[in-house]
């Protein structure tokens, strides 16, 4: 316990970096003498998040909760407009800082920008931190000063860069002696919109950043040798699964970085850890794009795709989101998606050609069914993943490359252990994630394990001609 009479608190104020290792916030609070208090606002930002974002947002507060509890310390949660929220706790606990990691999409960093002016005009110290990238947006140009719009480059321009060691997480937490009122995280019920579906992801999630450590240690202690050859088939326990965690800032790609650089000295397999840290740093360029093209989330980034026919939200998409197309490789996909929280991204690349190609709908209606369905939603991946496999993105494969989700299946799921995991819901080997599906999604969808699997909905080949014809006409 710290005497907040002579030395006042520090504010961290927790956003998108729910831990306590490699935690520039933590580090720079504890810099004062004075105690630190933690709080976690749900402000407005959260007003469109999507169900399984929310739920998984509520089981990380919970653990920080706990894991703060368990060494003295508390989170306090508060709602509410997050400037109000802010002068409210300064004057009852009188801080005299507030110290923050930086987000990088637009809503966030007009809403910071302006608490900081505030801050600062009240007399309080405003510090924030890069608590959430390797590299920071701004601090990656090109050759004439301008920002990449390719990936390979970027990659290029900081591989070699020095990344800061990891911090250790902080051994006193200099609790205060009396502590601000928080309200009750049930009292947020940030599960509430995701019904049936929690019981079947709470399954699949990997929660805290005590876990998410060890996911890293278990995956670079083995399957990272395959990663670069194995990374692409959906049934293999080839990739790190550290979305879900990256996403909650469970874990820094700081300590992902330094792990990985070690497994690529240590280990007999340089070239596959390589492989993994591009991947991370896929992360990094999707946050680049986003601070310099925040239209990225919204509107299609190359403008030459506006005058393309894409479908609004229809009753093909609905199909889509069901995982009732009839195509395998989708289904298992939207089921896997349904079931878990997350999917592979191999079939994320081909649910989403297939429903922006095949049928021809706007990638923001599959945008705001990911949205709604991750757990591992990031506002930079997600809009990037989605533009780019439209073709309106940065660095998008060629329109004209469809994905035939089909011969897809023979080449990554040969022997059908993907999609019999999530499709084979009947008979004698039915698969309990396949069963799964039915007990997760809302009863009114009206879908029953022993229906029968649909007929494909459309001719492969007929919705890639009328993709390919409607883009030649586009293009003129
Ligand atoms: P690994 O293969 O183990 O990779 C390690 C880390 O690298 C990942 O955790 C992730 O942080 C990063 N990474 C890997 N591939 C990509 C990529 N293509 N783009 C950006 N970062 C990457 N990822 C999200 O985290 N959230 C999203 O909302 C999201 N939406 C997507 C939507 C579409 C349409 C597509 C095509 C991709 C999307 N991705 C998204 C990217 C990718 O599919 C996931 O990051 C990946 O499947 C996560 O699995 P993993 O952690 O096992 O990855």
């Amino acid at each position: 316990m710290t005497s907040e009479l002579t030395n006042p608190p520090t504010i961290l104020w927790l956003r998108r970096d729910l831990r306590l290792s490699d935690h520039p916030g933590w580090a720079e609070a504890l810099k004062g003498p004075g105690p630190v208090i933690p709080i976690f606002i749900l402000d407005g930002q959260f007003e469109d998040y999507g169900a399984a974002p929310k739920w998984r947002l509520g089981e990380s507060l919970s653990q920080l909760q706990t894991d703060l509890n368990q060494r003295g310390s508390r989170l306090i949660l508060r709602s509410g407009e997050a400037a109000k929220v802010m002068i409210d706790l300064i004057a009852e606990t009188n801080a005299r800082r507030v110290v923050w990691s930086r987000q990088y999409d637009s809503r966030a960093i007009a809403r910071d920008k302006g608490i900081k002016s505030l801050l600062v005009e009240s007399g309080v110290d405003a510090v924030s931190v890069n608590g959430s990238l390797l590299f920071e947006p701004w601090t990656v140009e090109t050759g004439t000063g301008g920002f990449y719009k390719v990936y390979t480059p970027f990659w290029k321009a900081v591989r070699h860069r020095d990344v800061r060691v990891p911090i250790s997480a902080p051994a006193d937490l200099k609790a205060p002696n009396t502590w601000p009122a928080s309200d009750a995280l049930s009292d947020w019920q940030l599960g509430s919109s995701m019904g049936r579906g929690a019981v079947s992801v709470a399954r699949f999630a990997t929660i805290g950043e005590c876990r998410a450590q060890d996911r890293l240690a278990t995956f670079l202690d083995g399957p990272v040798d395959t990663y670069k050859d194995r990374r692409d088939f959906p049934a293999e326990p080839a990739v790190s699964g550290l979305s879900e965690n990256f996403a909650q800032g469970e874990i820094s790609p700081v300590t992902v970085w330094h792990a990985g650089v070690r497994a690529m000295e240590q280990r007999g397999h340089p070239d596959a850890a390589e492989h993994f840290l591009k991947e991370v740093v896929w992360r990094e360029f999707a946050y680049h794009l986003l601070f310099h093209t925040p239209e990225i989330e919204t509107r299609n980034w190359r403008s030459e795709w506006d005058s393309f026919p894409w479908r609004e939200d229809n009753e093909d998409a609905e199909r889509w989101r069901r995982g009732m197309t009839g195509i395998e490789m989708v289904d298992a996909g939207m089921r896997e998606l349904y079931v878990t929280g997350v999917m592979h991204n191999r079939t994320r690349m081909l649910t989403a050609s297939f429903l922006t190609k095949h049928l021809m709908t706007h990638w923001k209606v599959g945008e705001a069914w990911f949205r709604d369905c991750l757990i591992d939603w990031d506002p930079a991946s997600n809009a990037m993943g989605w533009q780019w496999a439209a073709g309106c993105g940065p660095d998008a494969a060629p329109y004209f490359r469809v994905f035939n989700p089909d011969t897809q299946g023979e080449k990554f799921d040969r022997r059908r252990v993907y999609r019999d995991r999530f499709l084979k819901s009947q008979g004698p080997r039915a698969s309990s994630d396949a069963m799964a599906f039915f007990d997760a999604v809302p009863r009114a969808w009206g879908l029953s394990p022993d229906d029968p699997y649909p007929a494909p909905m459309i001719e492969l080949a007929d919705g890639r001609a009328r993709a390919l014809q409607a883009y030649e006409q586009r293009a003129g």
